[in-house]
Parts: C-alpha cells; sequence; structure tokens
C-alpha cells in the first residue's frame, strides 16, 4: 500500500490559477506563493460579498480512537464527489501545526486519496501564517515585560500575568521556565510559559475576525495581566495592537490550493480544538459559501467538542447557519467504545461494536438538539468486514437516520458518491439551525447546559478557584459570552477511560478564564496542556529529505 506522502507526489497538480478559475475566481484576484499556493485578496472577498450563500455540511465524528477518524478524509473526498457529480464544493479546512506533524499524529492534509495537496507545504511553514501568529502573539510578550522593566507604569502585578510566550513546536521543556535571569539590563525576573503556537489566542482571534479593523478590535481586548488593584489590563493598553496587526495582514486571508482531483480548497487557521473553538477561520468558511454552492468544513476531535464549539461558537458569532451534519464514524472507533484495547482493533469483534455503538446513538441525538440534519458515514478501513457494516448500516437505518459507506481514502471522490447523495438529500429536510443556549444564560448555567445535554452527565462540580473566578468574569462583564469547554476527546466524560456513552457522572471544572479578544470564557476540565510534548520515538526521527530527487520522504 502506497503512503500518503507517496500518493500525494505521484499527484498531477494544476497551477493554482487553473484551480482557482474553476469556481471563478481571477488571476488578479490572487497572491501567488508559488505555482501551487495562493492567497485571496480582500478585493475577491469584496466582489463576491453579493453572492448568495451556498449550503454549509459540517464534518464531525464519534469519540475517537487515538489515530483520528478521518475527518479531514472524508471533508476532501465529499468535496471531490461533489464535483465529479458537477455540484461546484469547496472545502474549508484548518491548517496543520507542526507539533502533531513531528510527534505522533502525522500531518493533517487527510489520507489515502482524499488528500490535499502540495501536502509537504501544507504540513510544512504553508505560507507562514504560523509563523505570523506566532510573532504577534511573543511581541505582545516581549512588549508586556519590557513595559514592567520600563518602570511598570501600568502597575501589573508580575505574580497575576496571564499571557505566555508561544512556538509552534512540541517542546514539554518549555511550559515552566523562568525568564529574565541575571542583572538589572536582563528585565525582570519571573516564571513563565510556553503554549503551541495553535494554542494562542492570537490564532483564535485570527480565525474568528471578520476582517482587519475586526481582528484589530479583538486584539485590543485581549487581556494580558491584571494590575495591583486586580483589573485586566489589555494588548490596548500596552500599545500593541497596532504592530501586532501589521505583523498579522497577510496571515488574515484565506490560503487556496487544492485536492488531489484538482479542486479548490481552502485552508486558513488552526487553533487547538481543547482550550479554542478547533475550526478553520469564519474568513475562508464565509468565502467558501461565496465561491461555492456548497462549503464542506471539519471541526476538530469527536462532536462533544468540536460540532459543539462550531455551532455555539463559530456559528453563533459568525452568523452561519449549517445545513447539514456528516458524523465520521470508524469500525475501530466504535470497538474501541465498546472496550477493545488500541492494539486489537483490527480484528473483527461484533460483541465489541454491538457495546460502542451507543457512542454513535449519543452524538446523532446530540446533533438533532441543533435542529440540522444527519448524514452517518462509515469510513471504510480494508479491515472492517461485510458483517460489521452492514450491523452499523442496519443500525442507523433503524434510527431514522440517512448512512453511507465512504471509501474515499482507498479512491478518493468516487468512493464518496453515496456520501455525495446522501448529503444532498438531506437539505431536503430542512435545517433549522438553533445554538443550544442564549447569550444571556450566566456562565455557569451555560457549562451545566453543555455537560447535561451534550455530555450526558448528572452535573457539574467546580474546584473552589474556579468557581470564584467565573464569578470575578462575570463582575468584569464577560457574562454574555459562550463558553469554551476543554476536555479529553477519548470521551463524553471527562474521564478519558469512560467509552461507549457514560452515565451516572460529573463534570468538574477546574479553571476557567476569558479570552476576551476572541469572545469566549475558557472552562478547563481535568489537565489540559497547552505545549504536548515529542514521543520516545517522534516521527520527525523517520522525516528526511531526498536531496537527489528533491523530495521531503516520511512525511505522513
Ligand atoms: P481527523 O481529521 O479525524 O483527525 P484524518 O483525516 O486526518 O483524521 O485521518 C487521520 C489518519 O488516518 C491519516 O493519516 C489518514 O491517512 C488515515 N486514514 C483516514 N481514513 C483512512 C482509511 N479509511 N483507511 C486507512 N487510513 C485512513
Ligand atoms: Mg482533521
Amino acid at each position: 500500500m502506497k503512503s500518503d506522502i507517496q500518493i500525494a507526489q505521484e499527484a498531477h497538480l494544476e497551477n493554482i490559477k487553473d484551480v482557482a478559475a474553476k469556481v471563478g475566481v481571477t488571476e488578479d484576484e490572487l497572491e501567488m506563493y508559488g505555482k501551487y499556493k495562493a492567497k485571496l485578496s480582500d478585493e475577491l472577498i469584496h466582489r463576491v460579498e453579493n453572492n448568495e450563500d451556498g449550503k454549509l455540511v459540517l464534518i464531525t465524528a464519534i469519540n475517537p480512537t487515538p489515530a483520528g477518524e478521518g475527518k479531514t478524509t472524508i471533508s476532501l473526498g465529499l468535496t471531490e464527489a461533489l464535483n465529479q457529480k458537477g455540484i461546484s464544493a469547496i472545502a474549508a479546512l484548518r491548517e496543520p501545526s507542526l507539533g502533531p506533524c513531528f510527534g505522533i499524529k502525522g500531518g493533517a492534509a487527510g489520507g489515502g486519496y482524499a488528500q490535499a495537496v502540495p501536502m509537504e507545504d501544507l504540513n510544512l511553514h504553508f505560507t507562514g501564517d504560523f509563523h505570523a501568529i506566532t510573532s504577534a502573539n511573543n511581541l505582545l510578550a516581549a512588549m508586556l515585560d519590557n513595559h514592567i522593566h520600563q518602570g511598570n507604569a501600568l502597575g501589573i502585578d508580575t505574580k497575576r500575568i496571564v499571557w505566555k510566550r508561544c512556538m509552534d513546536m512540541n517542546d514539554r521543556t518549555l511550559r515552566n521556565i523562568v525568564i529574565g535571569l541575571g542583572d538589572k539590563p536582563n528585565g525582570v525576573t519571573r516564571e513563565d510559559h510556553f503554549i503551541i503556537t495553535v494554542a494562542s489566542e492570537i490564532m483564535a482571534i485570527l480565525c474568528l475576525a471578520e476582517d482587519m479593523k475586526d481582528l484589530k478590535e479583538r486584539i485590543d481586548k485581549i487581556i494580558v495581566a491584571y494590575n495591583y488593584a486586580g483589573d485586566p489590563v489589555t494588548a490596548k493598553d500596552l500599545k500593541a495592537t497596532g504592530a501586532m496587526a501589521a505583523l498579522l495582514k497577510d496571515a488574515i486571508k484565506p490560503n487556496m490550493i487544492q485536492t488531489l482531483e484538482n479542486t479548490p480548497v481552502l485552508v486558513h487557521g488552526g487553533p487547538f480544538a481543547n482550550i479554542a473553538h478547533g475550526c478553520n477561520s469564519v474568513r475562508a468558511t464565509k468565502l467558501a459559501l461565496k465561491l461555492a454552492d456548497i462549503a464542506v468544513t471539519e471541526a476538530g476531535f469527536g462532536a462533544d467538542l468540536g460540532a459543539e464549539k462550531f455551532f455555539d461558537i463559530k456559528c453563533r458569532k459568525a452568523g452561519l447557519k449549517p445545513d447539514a451534519v456528516v458524523i465520521v464514524a470508524t469500525v475501530k472507533a466504535l470497538k474501541y467504545n465498546g472496550g477493545v484495547p488500541k492494539q486489537e482493533l483490527s480484528k473483527p469483534d461484533m460483541e465489541a461494536l454491538k457495546n460502542g455503538i451507543v457512542n454513535l446513538d449519543k452524538h446523532i441525538e446530540n446533533i438533532h438538539k441543533y435542529g440540522v440534519p444527519v448524514v452517518v458515514t462509515l469510513n471504510s478501513f480494508v479491515t472492517d468486514t461485510e458483517e460489521e457494516y452492514e450491523f452499523i448500516k442496519k443500525h442507523c437505518e433503524e434510527l431514522g437516520c440517512e448512512f453511507a459507506l465512504s471509501n474515499v481514502w482507498a479512491d478518493g471522490g468516487a468512493g464518496g458518491i453515496e456520501l455525495a447523495d446522501k448529503v444532498l438529500a438531506s437539505f431536503d429536510k430542512k435545517s433549522d439551525f438553533k445554538p443550544l443556549y442564549e447569550d444571556e444564560l450566566p456562565l455557569e448555567d451555560k457549562i451545566m447546559t453543555i455537560a447535561k445535554e451534550i455530555y450526558g452527565a448528572d452535573g457539574v462540580t467546580y474546584d473552589s478557584k474556579a468557581k470564584k473566578e467565573l464569578d470575578h468574569i462575570t463582575q468584569m462583564g464577560f457574562g454574555n459570552l459562550p463558553v469554551c469547554m476543554a476536555k479529553t476527546q477519548y470521551s463524553l466524560s471527562d474521564d478519558a477511560s469512560k467509552l461507549g456513552r457514560p452515565e451516572g457522572f460529573t463534570i468538574n471544572i477546574r479553571e476557567v478564564y476569558v479570552d476576551a479578544g476572541a469572545g469566549f470564557v475558557v472552562a478547563l476540565t481535568g489537565k489540559v496542556l497547552t505545549m504536548p510534548g515529542l514521543p520516545k520515538v517522534p516521527a520527525a526521527e523517520g522525516i528526511d529529505y531526498d536531496e537527489e530527487n528533491e523530495k521531503i520522504t516520511g512525511l505522513f
């Protein structure tokens, strides 16, 4: 079997200007980054402003195995299938982070015959957006520490600095550091922390901003620290907004590349799916809706996290109305939810499948709470048996839920025709989208609503510090913001070992804070890493550059 990178390197790529022309974008409206990548200009965004919006389809998944269940793969395969049927469709996806690329998961450009290319570029540096975000984040950090060093006119309490430095790399040693060592000219000595770039609030802001004006207003509001009186100190107070916006002027423009079948794909922004909302930029999604009849987009992790935040944060804030949701399931993940250990997931096991399918049921029920039609797709693996497939299909049909088998990993768009037909049919059911809760609901009630309705919890408990901070956030005037839940992706509960459809549990909130610029309140359950580490054998050990053939090898 060929690896993802082999398939990607054998593909015939078209010049990006020819790909863009398929959705009516002219060469003048592109800012070229070589032959196969382009940024889309503001002139284009303005020209298509009054076009009618296409249909919006969200790709989400059941609670996954650690390997990922193929949401990106299905997103790209579905887009190709729709295009094969003569329907204009564009995928809008997240940009990959270098951290997981060199760690365990590998790249994030889809897989098999459903990939976005050039996958090496997409996975490594791409058009420099993450570099710009990292720079803007760290400029703010440098200005903050310099302000303190230069006399601290704002009275910043150095014990209450919340802004962290960032880097797009998995590096556990930078989680907790001491800065400003040495004598006086080296700045004030204090404890500091690095997070991975995708966890930066700047990333979330870039992905939620409508335009440059909105971006600047959001940066103004970023809380970097609290002063000795306990009041917030913002990026605006530090006069950092202008320079940060200047660094982000190109990063805010959506990027276009292509699928293996030469249809356009927008890839833009990539916030963490745990402490942020985990979706590509609002600008890319809106542009895809203007340029095509169908925009296919993905939200990170399973539907309890990704879809919930897509609906309750992104759609609420950007005024988007999804028309259909595709829930991706795999035999492996269903068996994993049925209690089969990771190493044995390739063996047939009907009993485990029957135990694990309750996880899918819960996600279907959850999506229905938002009023959006659901299609379930089984992302087919070569290890799946006919019996397993028939069981899942029958189960969905008994629930009255549309079902399609997807073979896009093996066959590209041709393997997604059945899914495309089911998605098109689901539009007849008419989406009646509404978020789960109202803006006015107190923060504590929002958290309770998500915990009960989406996770199936009995209730919510708080560490005393978290409870106090939630009241403080409300007092500061942020009670109307939506909540961004940070939780394990492996379980509907906050305990990764509770698989399937757990019952009789409570959710414990350990910490809360406000991302005032992004516009949400983060509620952390359990321990959430914002700077991952590398595994014992990092994927980086297998990556190389073959100078003779001028090719990258080993990326997957
Ligand atoms: P997600 O977006 O849900 O994290 P991806 O689409 O990125 O998942 O896929 C994760 C990994 O699984 C990729 O390396 C991809 O090549 C692989 N993969 C996806 N679908 C299949 C499949 N049907 N058979 C084998 N491997 C697959
Ligand atoms: Mg993905």
